[in-house]
């Protein structure tokens, strides 16, 4: 075949970015200033209505500097998922305390809320949820929780711009919440992060740890970094927000092309479409929950970590269609982070690690693409099924 390889993720650049780094780059105004204070603005205004947003260098200090302005540190324990990327932990080991992993929703891929209750001693401090893939995490749940024991309760929003739960957004619900505007995110500034959060006083203190602990020059009042936001990055993130509505839209209607496309696939095979005997799984939304599909993930159901690489190989050599798999080895396990985990099981994060594929579902693919994924995907489960793969 000679078809173009379709990519698993696609940053869209348009030639309104080059123009607004243009415009920064002749000012010669280039780190923190007006840009980053007006994309501020408007991200919270766009994405996390009633909360304030502080930018910041990437999705990672953002987690960094609210953890460490929240006053989490060494003796702390922190829930979080071990499926999810290792920035959530690093985050949290970063500052002193302890990341304590928990098992997953095997519908949602999010961190479980019996799983996390579970793990609470008398140390834990804060439970962080991901909401993976763009789908919100229970928070109606995990707020109960955090009031029930008096723990504070973060999101990390790193995969989740706009993304909602019964009409609330994301990065709403928590003491804060972080994103992410790294390339591959459903909006990007090059680099950056946003700390989102209707806490004044919070918001002041992640102001200052990115700048070395001053508002003021000079006058230092906290032991800080720079992870401070430039202009540059400010100015293409500030046009990617303005673009991100019909990007969510169009990601939302390549979810449900595929959903569909997919199960009509299976059926008209002869293979069940849904239910524990399914070969492939597509991604179940949970009720009142407004998915963003930053990754539109498979489950092959039921597959070893070797036939699901198998099956991801074969959409790409067979039907040229790119594929990632997130995430492969659970934090848990992660040389890194191992040590604050001896001995864990996580049965539903080995499972999910084994068996998720995610297929491209980014605002840049045609409807021929689609078409060619969904054939794919349908052909590969069939192998499976007969047990060619
Ligand atoms: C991308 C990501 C981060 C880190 O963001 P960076 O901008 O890459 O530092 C944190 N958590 C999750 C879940 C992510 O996907």
């Amino acid at each position: 075949m000679t078809e173009q390889m379709i990519p698993a993720a696609h940053p869209i650049i348009g030639d309104e970015e080059i123009e607004a780094v243009g415009a920064v780059l002749r000012s010669g105004m280039l780190a923190q200033g007006p840009q980053v204070a007006a994309f501020e603005e408007e991200f919270a205004a766009a994405l996390t209505p009633g909360a304030e947003a502080v930018a910041v260098n990437s999705g990672t200090s953002a987690l960094h500097l609210g953890l460490l302005a929240a006053g989490i540190g060494p003796g702390d324990e922190v829930i979080v998922p071990s499926f999810t990327f290792a920035a959530t932990a690093n985050a949290v080991a970063i500052t002193g305390a302890a990341p304590v992993f928990a098992d997953i929703d095997p519908e949602t891929f999010c961190l479980s809320p019996q799983a996390a209750e579970a793990a609470i001693t008398p140390r834990t401090a804060a439970v962080m949820p991901v909401h993976l893939y763009g789908h919100p995490a229970d928070m109606t749940a995990f707020s109960r929780i955090a009031q029930r024991h008096g723990l504070a309760l973060f999101e990390d929003a790193a995969q989740a711009h706009g993304a909602s739960l019964g009409g609330r957004r994301v990065g709403t619900f928590g003491v804060f919440g972080a994103f992410s505007l790294y390339p591959t995110k459903n909006m990007t500034a090059g680099e950056g992060g946003m700390v989102t959060t209707s806490d004044a006083g919070l918001a002041r203190r992640v102001r200052l740890l990115r700048n070395q602990g001053m508002e003021r020059r000079y006058a230092n009042e906290l032991v800080g970094l720079n992870n401070r936001m430039t202009d540059i990055h400010a100015a293409i993130g500030r046009v990617q927000l303005a673009k991100l509505p019909a990007w969510t839209e169009r990601r939302r209607a390549n979810a449900a092309f595929l959903d569909r496309a997919i199960r009509e696939g299976l059926t008209q095979s002869g293979l069940p479409a849904s239910g524990p005997e399914s070969v492939v799984v597509v991604p179940p939304v949970a009720a009142g929950a407004g998915h963003v599909y930053h990754q539109y993930t498979i489950r092959v159901n039921g597959a070893s970590g070797e036939q699901r690489d198998r099956f991801a190989e074969a959409l790409r050599e067979q039907w040229q269609v790119g594929s990632g798999v997130f995430y492969p080895i659970p934090n848990h396990r992660l040389p890194s982070l191992a040590s604050f985990a001896p001995g864990l099981d996580l049965p539903e994060t080995e499972r999910a690690a084994r068996e998720v594929v995610s297929l491209p579902v980014h605002p840049a693919l045609s409807r021929d693409d689609l078409e060619r994924v969904a054939r794919a995907v349908t052909a590969c489960a069939r192998d499976r099924a007969e047990g060619h793969a």
